[in-house]
């Protein structure tokens, strides 16, 4: 006959192993978002103070900046007027 419990007892001590084991890597330490080294996990933003990564991250935000006026230039000169001809503006 299979023990239940002692099967139960196996599986739960392992999950709770496996989630222990997940959550102490997570709350260690943080990386840095450009070279990947170990950094102070109050660091903010979340990269080393080293010029070229701070560099780095200045270029990736003006990169997503850009990416969003484009997306809102896109937006205004082809969806708006589509939107307004479907509403009756266009006319
Ligand atoms: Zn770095």
């Amino acid at each position: 006959m299979v023990d239940a419990k002692a099967i139960k007892d196996k599986v739960s001590k392992k999950i709770s192993s496996t989630r222990s084991k997940v959550s102490s890597h997570l709350t260690a330490h943080k990386h840095c978002r450009m070279c990947g080294i170990h950094i102070d996990v109050k660091s903010d933003p979340r990269i080393c103070k080293e010029v070229t990564c701070v560099e780095k991250l200045e270029k990736q935000e003006k990169n997503d900046k850009m990416m969003r006026i484009m997306f809102f230039v896109f937006f205004a000169a082809i969806v708006a007027p589509i939107a307004l001809q479907l509403l009756g503006f266009g006319a």
